[in-house]
């Protein structure tokens, strides 16, 4: 960024140098066209002076020639002579004429000019001036011409001539030379100082914008290639994560693919140990009971005859047949519940409630049992099922008690929004369960107390745990020892239940509805 602003930058003043070389070329070229013109202008009218100061030099001679001729001459000749010696007197007039009003112009132009002037006009070194002697000498002509002094006339004219008429005018021929060829060395400067200053100005260019120009061009170009080695690397590396993502794909696809056909298996498996064990519970259910049946019937018939011995054991039998009975009727009730053959309904739950807790009814009033039952919504889910986890759940509450307290039981429903999801709770003031425990009871068979403390099978919340997942929800337990506890079953309805593998409680894969 800090880069691409430094050749922003760069460019700006490369440019603005650029236009300033453009300027002084222009401006440079412009005043030597002007200066060019205007000597040009100068030298024209130098050539004009050079002229006519030369002309008057060469009439001043001539007419001194054709005065001598014209006093010397006679006969025809005569005239001939008076008229070219009054063309030449009239022609050195015109000339002078010109001569004047140019000199008076060129006076107010320069210094040069002005002493181009004085050699004309001035009074040099007390002599007369060069004009007076120049019109002297033509009113002496003049006279010559008009046949008046004629002799004097002459004497005078060759005078003004021998007092360096003749050389007074070449020097203000060659002092004109002079001046028109310093204006030609002035111009032909003027053409060298024009190159000098082009020269000057492309080497400026070449220094302060050419080479700068190329140093940012070239960085511009390894600026834009290393970008370019840049988005390529980048660009392989893209295509090296998007081969790696693909390859990771490819496996987590087939790793799914895997786990999909264990899961398959494995729950066939777990379908066929379930059924194995439930119709081992349901055969040994019988042969239990009539165990039972021959047990009850020795106690009436035949312990008064049996000595203490034979009636303790026959008592141990007693017990044992029974804890059998317990047992395979809450196998039963788990095979049961991990095979769910029920279709889902909408069910009450305060009917549900009722009923479970008909079946204690005995024991809620020999104990003084406390009961609230809050009100309860209803439920799309498995009715048996849902009263299983409800008489598992209020059998625990009354059974986990110490010795002689009154039960308090409270059951309730906290609604988890439109979605329909619940949580199903049981809270009681029994003797609680510390808090490392929280997650062991609910697998199977474990129990935190010996038999003749609190009968049970270590059964009863591994098929509440199971009847929940059946519902798409868990269970849970919030327990301190010695403050009693409140089981919570996280229920979905049966029709937003997802179709998930549930592997363990950290990985779950959704699985595409059957
Ligand atoms: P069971 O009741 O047949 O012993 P469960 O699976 O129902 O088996 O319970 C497992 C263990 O969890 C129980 O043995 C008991 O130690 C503990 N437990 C269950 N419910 C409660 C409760 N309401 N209060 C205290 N402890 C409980």
């Amino acid at each position: 960024m800090t880069s691409e602003r430094s050749a922003h930058m760069s460019l700006r003043r490369i440019f603005l140098m650029y236009l300033a070389a453009l300027a002084v070329l222009f401006t440079s070229v412009t005043a030597s066209l002007f200066l060019t013109d205007r000597v040009t202008k100068q030298v024209e009218v130098d050539a004009s002076e050079i002229n006519i100061s030369g002309r008057q030099r060469m009439l001043s001679q001539r007419i001194i020639y054709l005065s001598q001729d014209l006093l010397t001459s006679d006969g025809a000749d005569t005239e001939n002579t008076r008229m070219a010696l009054r063309t030449a007197i009239e022609e050195l007039e015109a000339a002078i004429d010109l001569f004047e009003a140019s000199h008076i112009a060129l006076s107010t132009r320069s210094d040069l000019d002005a002493a181009r002037v004085e050699l004309y006009f001035a009074s040099i070194d007390g002599a007369t001036p060069l004009n007076a002697r120049v019109k002297d000498y033509l009113v002496q002509a003049r006279k010559i011409v008009d046949g008046n002094d004629t002799a004097q006339s002459l004497q005078r004219l060759k005078e003004i001539e021998r007092g360096g008429l003749l050389a007074d005018l070449d020097k203000v021929v060659a002092a004109t030379e002079a001046a028109s060829l310093q204006r030609l060395n002035t111009m032909r400067d003027l053409g060298w100082y024009s190159l000098i200053i082009a020269l000057a100005i492309i080497v400026v260019e070449i220094l302060l914008v050419f080479l700068p120009g190329h140093r940012l061009i070239q960085a511009t170009l390894d600026t834009l290639r290393a970008r370019n080695v840049q988005l390529s690397d980048a660009h392989k590396s893209l295509q090296a994560k998007t081969q790696s993502l693909l390859a990771k794909n490819e496996q987590i696809a087939s790793d799914r693919k895997r786990l999909e056909d264990a899961w398959q298996e494995s729950e066939a498996l777990r379908r066929e140990q379930s059924d194995f064990t439930y119709a081992v519970s349901h055969d040994l259910k019988s042969p239990a009971n009539t165990m039972h049946l021959l047990l009850n019937e020795m106690s009436l018939e035949h312990a008064p005859k049996m000595d203490e011995d034979g009636n303790q054991l026959l008592e141990m039998a007693l017990g044992t047949v029974k804890r059998m009975e317990m047992q395979i009727e809450d196998l039963l009730q788990y095979c049961w519940a991990t095979n769910p053959q029920s279709e889902p309904e909408t069910l009450d739950l305060n009917e549900c409630v009722s009923d479970v807790l008909v079946e204690f009814n005995d024991e809620i009033s020999q104990r003084d049992a406390r009961i609230d039952v809050e009100p309860l919504p209803q439920f799309f889910g498995h009715p048996m099922q849902i009263k299983v986890l409800l008489k598992n759940l209020v059998q625990n509450a009354l059974k986990f008690q110490l010795d002689g307290a009154q039960p308090q039981i409270t059951i309730g429903v906290n609604d988890l929004g439109p979605s329909g999801v619940i949580e199903l709770w049981v809270r009681d003031n029994g003797i609680g369960i510390s808090p490392e425990n929280h997650s062991k009871i609910f697998g199977l068979f474990q129990r935190l107390h010996v038999r003749e403390s609190y009968p049970g099978t270590g059964l009863g919340l591994t098929t509440c745990h199971r009847i929940a997942r059946n519902h798409g929800g868990n269970i849970m337990v919030e327990s301190e020892e010695g403050a009693g506890s409140c089981f919570i079953a996280t229920l979905r309805p049966a029709a937003l239940r997802p179709s998930t593998i549930e592997l363990d409680d950290e990985l779950s894969i959704t699985r595409s509805a059957a």
